[in-house]
């Protein structure tokens, strides 16, 4: 990224033709340069075409961050349809990524208090039912069906600009993804495309949602979720053995979301009292665990831990210690905090 960043200098302006990595690239050159930059992009794998964020590596870890968003995205479903299969699967698991996000984000809202905006969930509702029907379409990758993933990817791009934060497309299904990718970076361990990761982390999300949802708020025991928590020497053992050298900085961002007992029975009480109206607001965002791996599946892409390029103990393990990964309140985190696995 520095090199290219270099080799910017003393351009105009920047145009990326490719996919994720490439396009990045484009923007944080851009971006350092206060110049225009032009993307046309050859798969439609993942959102980030229209965001005004770029995922780098920086000292060893993936990291977004972010940056101005390109003046102008250019993209030919008959190229897109030439990119391998599970490239415009992926894009189809980034996409249904938002229905979890979307409830996790509003959840951060109700349970405790973060920034919300509901724009752009509105207007990307309506191109979800579309990119579910057109699915099994994109399985044999007909440039109609791979146009209306790639308006998708498009629009949940916008979203976050639009909310001035990835929170409406990157919740604990994301956590999952970065997870695996850390790991990928840290240690070589094999990992597999954003997109296939995060929709393997949405179906798990979007089902923790389901069981979260059926609890009894009133039935809650209180005291002994209280204690089944982990304790501050847990988590430090815990995190020093997965992240090594980087440990100081996770704990550092975890910190900032734990809650110690007198805070999390507190937000336990927030669940049960507005539980209900959770449930109401929530129904906007979340898509049926099943809808989704099926739409997935018949896009050709991996719904199971055990489908995707990456051991299947790092993805287990992701699934409990992925929170531990960033300050963001997710699904993850209240599912923990319940007791429901
Ligand atoms: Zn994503």
């Amino acid at each position: 990224a520095k090199e290219v960043a270099q080799m910017g200098a003393s351009v105009d302006f920047f145009v990326a033709i490719g996919a994720g990595t490439l396009c990045d690239l484009a923007k944080y050159a851009g971006d350092k340069h206060r110049k225009p930059v032009l993307l046309y992009a050859t798969a439609a794998s993942m959102n980030g075409y229209t965001s005004a964020i770029v995922a780098l590596k920086i000292r060893g870890l993936k990291r977004t961050m972010p940056c101005a968003p390109a003046i102008g995205v250019f993209a030919d479903p008959e190229v897109i349809a030439t990119a391998p299969q599970r490239m415009t699967a992926a894009g189809v698991g980034d996409f249904l990524s938002k229905a979890s996000s979307s409830a996790d984000w509003r959840a951060s809202n109700i349970l405790r208090d973060e920034y919300y905006c509901p724009r752009p969930r509105e207007f990307s509702d309506d191109i979800q039912t579309r990119i579910i029907e057109t699915a099994p379409r994109v399985g044999y990758a007909d440039p109609e069906a791979i146009g209306v993933v790639l308006e998708g990817l498009l629009l949940t791009g916008l979203g976050m600009v639009i909310a001035g934060s990835s929170a409406p497309a990157s919740g604990g299904e994301h956590l999952i993804s970065h997870y695996l990718d850390m790991k990928h970076a840290l240690y070589g361990t094999p990992n597999d495309l954003h997109g296939a990761q995060v929709g393997v982390g949405t179906v798990y999300a979007l089902r923790l949602w389901e069981k979260v949802l059926e609890l009894d708020p009133q039935a809650l025991d209180v005291d002994a979720l209280i204690a089944r928590q982990p304790t501050d020497e847990q988590v430090r053992i815990w995190v020093e053995d997965d992240w090594g050298p980087v440990a100081p900085e996770v704990l550092a961002q975890w910190r900032e979301k734990a809650l110690d007992a007198e805070g999390l029975r507190a937000e336990l009480g927030r669940f049960r009292d507005r539980y209900w109206q959770m449930r109401e607001l929530l129904s906007q965002d979340l898509l049926s665990s099943d809808v989704a791996a099926k739409a997935i599946k018949q896009a050709g892409g991996p719904v199971r831990p055990e489908e995707l390029d990456a051991p299947i103990d790092e993805c287990r393990k992701a699934e409990l210690f992925a929170r531990f990964l960033r300050n963001r309140f997710t699904i993850l985190d209240l599912a923990a905090e319940v007791g429901v696995t």
